[in-house]
């Protein structure tokens, strides 16, 4: 089966799991494990913010995130298919008490003129304030979308300028840095807080980490302890999150060219593909789905009439190019 439903599929390789195996552990509820350290020490300087805390998820990292710039009883700003909004289940509302308000963009983009329009500051006791607008990046639903630099800073003045946290959800950020030659610490320096996956385009088995300033992550780690997130000897996952940063990002261009591959297979402009994520129109997604899968091509039906495609460090070249020829039929069964 050539598994294209999500970069979270992948599974560790032999020399991943060598790493992991070979990893010296303490226990890090007691701030004991060294490899634990070593990965938060080495991303929080890739991104040049001063901490970092590892997590298992990035739905953790990024409750605790928002928890970091939110009050409960206000709000964040962020786009209507975003992560936070769509796929972790309520849990700003459900843990962080904090609503949200939307701006809409049907790739997911920044759209200041939108978000200045929201932004309620402090209108007084009759009105949510804004605390904070997150970003994603790449954006995930909107179809791998790279949020272009320009509109990064342009957001971060506009923040500036209202008092406004900000946080970059940027569960495949290295995907974005790898696209457009911006560097890590330039992504950084857009953002207060900033979330990273390892578990997406990184291979890595599983965690996350929240990237800030010392205080919001001392705050933050004490937060993973009160939601049931404090972990042991969990340098033996480190270890594979610090064996991914070392291997696993130039390769990223490789799932970019593949992901081309695809959406020029199934009539999709390549041009619109930033990254590893192709979003495919067709009548009968659901149906597309099966027919597919009994070729032994997996994907995703994300809407009726929608179908999205991941690229990965498990799909090589010539699997790339086997799903495009099934796809290319499928697609083109059903228009
Ligand atoms: C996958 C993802 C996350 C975190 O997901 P977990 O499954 O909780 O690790 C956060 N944001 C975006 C944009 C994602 O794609």
């Amino acid at each position: 089966m050539i598994d294209l439903r999500s970069d979270t599929v992948t599974k560790p390789t032999k020399k991943m799991r060598a790493a992991m195996a070979a990893a010296d552990v303490g226990d890090d509820v007691y701030g004991e494990d060294p490899t634990v350290r070593a990965l938060e020490d080495r991303v929080a300087e890739l991104f040049g913010h001063s901490a970092a805390l590892f997590t298992v998820t990035g739905s953790l990292a990024n409750l605790l995130a928002i928890r970091s710039l939110v009050p409960v009883g206000s709000e964040v700003l962020c786009e209507a298919q975003a992560h936070i909004a769509r796929a972790e289940l309520g849990a700003h509302a459900a843990v962080n008490g904090v609503t949200m308000r939307t701006w809409s963009d049907p790739h997911g983009r920044i759209d200041l003129g939108q978000i200045e329009t929201l932004v309620a500051p402090d209108l007084g006791p009759f009105l949510v304030r804004t605390a904070a607008v997150s970003v994603e990046n790449t954006h995930n639903f909107g179809g791998g979308t790279v949020q272009p630099i320009a509109a990064l800073r342009a957001l971060q003045e506009l923040a500036m300028s209202y008092h406004l946290g900000i946080h970059l959800d940027g569960a495949r950020l290295w995907n974005a840095a790898v696209a457009t030659g911006t560097s890590l610490r330039e992504y950084g320096d857009q953002a207060d807080v900033i979330t990273v996956a390892l578990s997406k385009g990184l291979g890595a088995p599983m965690g996350s980490l929240l990237i800030g300033p010392r205080e919001t992550i001392v705050a933050a780690r004490e937060w993973r302890k009160r939601l049931g997130g404090g972990w042991r000897q969990a340098g033996v996952v480190a270890a594979a999150g610090l064996y991914a940063l070392a291997h696993h990002i130039d390769r990223l261009v490789d799932d970019h060219a593949n992901a081309r591959l695809l959406a020029e297979a199934c009539g999709v402009d390549p041009a619109d593909v930033e990254t590893n994520i192709v979003v495919v129109p067709c009548t009968d997604a659901a149906a597309a789905v099966s027919v597919a899968c009994d070729e032994g091509v997996l994907c995703s039906a994300v809407g009726p009439r929608t179908l999205r495609l991941v690229t990965h460090l498990d799909v090589s070249a010539s699997d790339a190019r086997r799903a495009a020829e099934v796809l290319s039929r499928v697609v083109s069964e059903r228009p």
